[in-house]
């Protein structure tokens, strides 16, 4: 029985990921949960999976859940994910799922690699932001850190076909997203209810306009980098509106290898955590025949500009994708409190990468101070 110490319980990924330990319940025992604000849904997973340890943002809720919970421990803040990341710390078999969003996500991260603790990682801003620092902790500690997303697990399973050195580039598909069909013009007028609509996944509010945006797709391009150590000339991206295949990689002979599934979660979430085995899954097989056609299109960096910013970003690499984020979780929030347009998203970034002066390998002290005068800074002129 495997430990799970599950960061960001009750959002998409969190609540997928209690799927799978529910469709094997012998192979996997909770022991922290952390949840920010959704204390009604918190209070049914402790019902259910009885943790030792649960995180939440606030005194007022931890105070409350410890009367109502007496045998269970409640922390709150920042430090409380942290420690729900490192209960138990010679409990080295256990895994941290990291299934938070944003930055909230990096410390978590690093403290479980300092304690030999492999991590799951959803949360793409923890590579992102620190993905150097992130992925050298991890050498130094001979932890490993596995992907859960569609396209990284794609890369990840192509990659068992051919040794490290033979592989030539990897292709990392691209669904286009709410707003595929349009052009950018017509994006000046579009609305919050528009941009959350994603043809083919269900996900947290932040992705899908993340997705919406191609900040996104620039987002896993960094990730793939830090994560299979390519250089950024050998990831390319295409729009496959189906989002069947994951992702591709191409070896040095010219094969192709591609993951192919349905669009559904539970399956990258369940391949990182049975990994190197596998299991039956509750993920719908496909059908070949319903499909019937594959589509694909270029990628068209003037109609995404989030995606060209992110580009640039890893061309200035050091602590510019630490701006490229903290700017873009301000814009995507005020986005989604309905104060800026959508277009003014990728304005407000580009606007924070031109001010910034790039600080060669920071440190984490200097990645969260960045993000915090970053985010500041925007928030103060909105
Ligand atoms: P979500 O918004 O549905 O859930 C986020 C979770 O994190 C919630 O439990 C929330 O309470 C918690 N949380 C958010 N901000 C927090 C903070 N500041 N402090 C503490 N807790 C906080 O998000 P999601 O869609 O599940 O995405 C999680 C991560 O996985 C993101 O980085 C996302 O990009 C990545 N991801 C998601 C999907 C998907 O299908 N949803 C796919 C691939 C990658
Ligand atoms: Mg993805």
């Amino acid at each position: 029985m495997k430990n799970i110490y599950l960061l960001g319980a009750t959002g998409s990924i969190g609540r997928q990921t209690l799927e799978i330990v529910d469709k094997y319940p012998s192979e996997f025992k909770v022991v922290t949960l952390s949840a920010r604000t959704r204390m009604e849904d918190l209070i049914q997973l402790i019902e259910k999976y009885n943790p030792k340890f649960c995180s939440v943002q606030f005194k007022k809720d931890a105070d409350h859940l410890t009367d109502r919970f007496p045998d269970i421990v409640f922390g709150y803040g920042k430090t409380s994910l942290i420690h729900a990341a490192t209960f138990q710390p010679k409990d080295r078999d256990g895994v941290l799922i990291n299934a938070l969003v944003g930055i909230a996500g990096l410390q978590p991260t690093v403290e479980a690699i300092k304690i030999k603790r492999n991590v799951l990682l959803a949360n793409k801003e923890t590579l992102v932001v620190g993905g150097s620092l992130v992925m050298e902790l991890a050498k130094e500690n001979q932890v490993e850190i596995f992907p859960i997303d569609s396209e990284h697990s794609a890369i990840w399973q192509c990659m068992q076909n051919g040794k490290k050195e033979e592989v030539s580039k990897v292709i990392i598909t691209a669904s286009g997203g709410a707003f595929r069909n349009k052009s950018f013009e017509e994006l000046k007028n579009v609305t919050k209810a528009d941009a959350l609509k994603h043809p083919n996944w269900t996900m947290g509010e932040k992705i899908t306009i993340d997705s919406a945006t191609m900040m996104n797709k620039g987002f896993e391009v960094m990730e793939a980098i830090h994560l299979f150590g390519l250089l950024p000339t050998q990831i390319e991206t295409v729009i496959h509106p189906e989002s069947i295949i994951h992702s591709m990689v191409e070896y040095i002979d010219h094969s192709i290898i591609a993951q192919i599934s349905s669009h559904d979660m539970r399956l990258p979430i369940q391949y990182a955590m049975f990994y190197p085995n596998r299991k039956e899954s509750i993920v719908e097989s496909i059908d070949f025949a319903k499909l019937s056609s594959l589509h694909f299109e270029t990628m068209k960096e003037e109609k995404y500009p989030c995606f060209r910013l992110a580009m640039e970003a890893i061309q200035s690499g050091h602590s510019m994708p630490c701006v490229l984020n903290a700017a873009n979780e301000a814009a995507v929030d005020l986005f989604l409190k309905e104060k800026i347009e959508f277009l003014e998203i990728s304005n407000i970034i580009e606007t924070e990468m031109k001010k910034h002066q790039v600080i060669s390998n920071p440190s984490l002290e200097d990645l969260l101070r960045i993000d915090l005068e970053v985010k500041e800074n925007i928030y103060h002129n909105h």
